[in-house]
């Protein structure tokens, strides 16, 4: 195989190696997170009775979120109403936090569901992914991985606390 030059001041994710099979070994990445299993990197930024918002350990672009059901369920159909109204509560708490953190110039939101739509993990999860005007294209069709100038324990961090001091901002207000 071609070898390609390593850009050291980029963030490149593994996910080639993911892809070829080396997944921590639990039978679902996401409940294995839920449950804080140490063989996951703990990417979670938040959570309540119904969900979790982790950030994607292997991310199409910088900010790249998925907001998760935390019980097992492959598909939208199965979800309750609560579940419903909490995702979106998420949803709409990120996009404030990211349009801060990043300013993206759009978004794509949406499930990829079955393998041929792309999905790599069954459990359902929601993905919040920033466009930006300038996203590499190049990089990503020669070094087959996507490449990011940002590191996710990093971006966890301060999203993170982006969203602990917005719902005490929230708390205060009341
Ligand atoms: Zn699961």
């Amino acid at each position: 195989m071609k070898k390609y030059p390593k850009r050291k001041l980029l963030f490149v994710p593994s996910k080639r190696d993911y892809v070829r099979g080396n997944r921590p070994s639990v039978s679902c990445i996401l409940c294995a997170s839920r449950d804080g299993n140490p063989n996951v990197e703990n990417l979670i930024l938040a959570k309540d009775k119904y969900v979790f918002v982790t950030l994607n350990l292997f991310p199409y672009n910088p900010g790249h979120v998925m907001i998760v059901p935390k019980r097992h369920i492959i598909d939208p159909r199965s979800y309750l109403d609560s579940e419903v109204k909490s995702i979106d509560k998420w949803t709409r708490r990120i996009l404030d936090v990211l349009d801060e953190i990043y300013d993206p110039s759009g978004y794509n939101i949406g499930y990829n569901i079955g393998n041929t739509a792309g999905a790599s993990l069954e459990h359902l999860h929601l993905h919040i992914v920033p466009r930006f005007k300038n996203e590499i294209g190049f990089i990503d069709i020669i070094g087959g991985a996507r490449v990011h100038v940002d590191d996710p324990k990093l971006a966890a961090k301060k999203l993170r606390q982006k969203l602990n001091s917005k719902s005490r901002a929230k708390k205060e207000k009341r």
